[in-house]
């Protein structure tokens, strides 16, 4: 958009000329003098303040203006920062935004002073001298990096010219294209390399291993197990997206936690029992109603299971505890902080309030997960097994899933885990109050 100022319109000249010719009449002819002074004393006050008027003119439409206050004014009401320049480079009015973001006090101060990308300099002078309006998109890193695009427009009043800048923060929207784009394609890689296994399978069953009853049927087990991953990682991303469409909206439900665990167990029993492995379930005398959506709760603690389960040897006991706590600290600590020596993190946590919440604690007497892996808990497609060239067939997506979920109910998730002892994950959601 283009605006023009002009601080003294055309009718401003006129009443003035006006005022004037008045005055001459009025030395002229005596009769008409007074009658002339009073009207020449009007016009002369209506032209003062047309003086004082400054039109603006959007394109063709005009918009008028009691003064340059007033595009002040229009400045502030921007939410994005913006800056008016003057054909001197010094700053002629800024809004909140501005001052605040690009961190400066007041008017009168270079540009050059607060911003020094070359190419919205040369936008600046190419507005003031060429009346251009131009885009700039740049990148800066002061401590965090950002992605910002810059418009800047001409804007002339009476004889003056300035340029219009206004920055707009593209850095949220860029890191969720860029997110997007990445898990495309690990989400492809991940699906390609069963996919490849599965080719070369078939390619050895109808070629070398036709004849090889033995050799026939060794691949076809191996392509039912590649094919078995591909489910599981579909049925794994359904799941998260189904979880991400709904995020933002938290849920309205009641739902009893330990219940929820007791079925879960129940469910599980046997792929436990398969294994070698007790299930220890410790339920609080009363419910644990919490807020939220019985079927994503369920899918929370069976995934916890799940992994304590895998990682827990032949033997072993995976302890699944329900308990209350009073607030957001006494959560953490209760179902997060119990095992000194062990390495923790918290993959989500609540801001402070005033609630209280039950947390499901699962622990297992796996081989625990060194340290250093800790931060990488509950990003996508993670694996431990994967970096250490020991993949054990997992699609890395579990935590994750927990990770969506326990974030739509305002909850907490986090992990302690000590090599030679095992590791603990741990959810909890708030209470319901009625
Ligand atoms: P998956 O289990 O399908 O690989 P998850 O997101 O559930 O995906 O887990 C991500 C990774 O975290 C696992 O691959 C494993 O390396 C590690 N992990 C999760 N739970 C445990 C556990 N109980 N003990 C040891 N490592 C675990």
């Amino acid at each position: 958009m283009r605006l023009r100022l002009d601080r003294a319109p055309a009718s401003a000249w006129m009443a003035a000329a006006a005022a004037v010719l008045a005055i001459l009449l009025a030395l002229m002819a005596d009769p008409l003098a007074a009658a002339l002074l009073v009207f020449a004393g009007v016009a002369a006050v209506f032209a003062w303040r047309e003086m004082q008027r400054t039109t603006i003119s959007a394109r063709d439409e005009q918009i008028e203006l009691m003064g340059l206050a007033e595009l002040a004014h229009l400045l502030e009401a921007l939410p994005d920062p913006a800056l008016l320049v003057g054909a001197d480079g010094r700053i002629a009015g800024s809004n909140a935004a501005a001052r605040s973001q690009l961190k400066f006090e007041a008017a009168g101060l270079f540009l050059t002073a607060i911003l020094r990308h070359p190419d919205v300099l040369e936008a600046v002078q190419a507005a003031i001298h060429d009346g251009a309006t131009r885009t700039i998109e740049y990148e800066t890193s002061d401590q965090v990096d950002q992605q910002t695009r810059c418009y800047v427009a001409p804007i002339a009043w009476g004889q003056e010219r300035a340029a219009l800048l206004v920055f707009h923060d593209q850095t949220a929207r860029i890191n969720t294209e860029r997110m997007r784009a990445d898990f495309l394609a690990n989400a492809s890689h991940e699906l390609r390399t069963p996919l490849a296994s599965l080719t070369l399978a078939l390619e050895t069953i109808s070629g070398p291993a036709r004849d090889n009853a033995e050799e026939r049927n060794r691949f076809i087990k191996l392509m039912q197990v590649q094919a078995d991953r591909m489910r599981r990682l579909i049925d794994d991303l359904l799941s998260l997206s189904r979880i991400e469409l709904d995020e933002h909206v938290p849920p309205e439900d009641r739902a009893d936690l330990s219940q929820v665990a007791r079925e879960v167990v129940d469910a599980i029993a046997p792929v436990a029992a398969e294994k070698g492995v007790k299930l220890a379930l410790t339920l609080p005398s009363a419910p644990a109603r919490v807020v939220g959506e019985r079927f994503q709760l369920a899918q929370v603690v069976q995934n916890l299971i799940d992994n304590a389960i895998k990682y827990t040897p032949n033997g072993g006991t995976v302890a699944i505890e329900i308990g209350a706590a009073q607030g957001r600290d006494d959560a953490m600590a209760q179902a997060g902080r119990r095992w000194p020596e062990a390495g923790r993190i918290a993959m989500l946590t609540p801001p402070p309030a005033n609630r209280a919440y039950a947390f499901v604690r699962v622990e297992d007497a796996g081989p625990g997960i060194a340290r250093r892996f800790l931060p990488r808990l509950g990003t996508r497609f993670f694996r431990v097994e994967r970096e250490l060239g020991a993949e054990k067939g997992g699609t890395g997506l579990g935590l994750a899933i927990v990770k969506h979920i326990i974030n739509r109910h305002r909850g907490g998730f986090l992990v302690e885990s000590q090599q030679g002892k095992g590791s603990a994950f741990a959810a909890y959601v708030e209470l319901a109050e009625d």
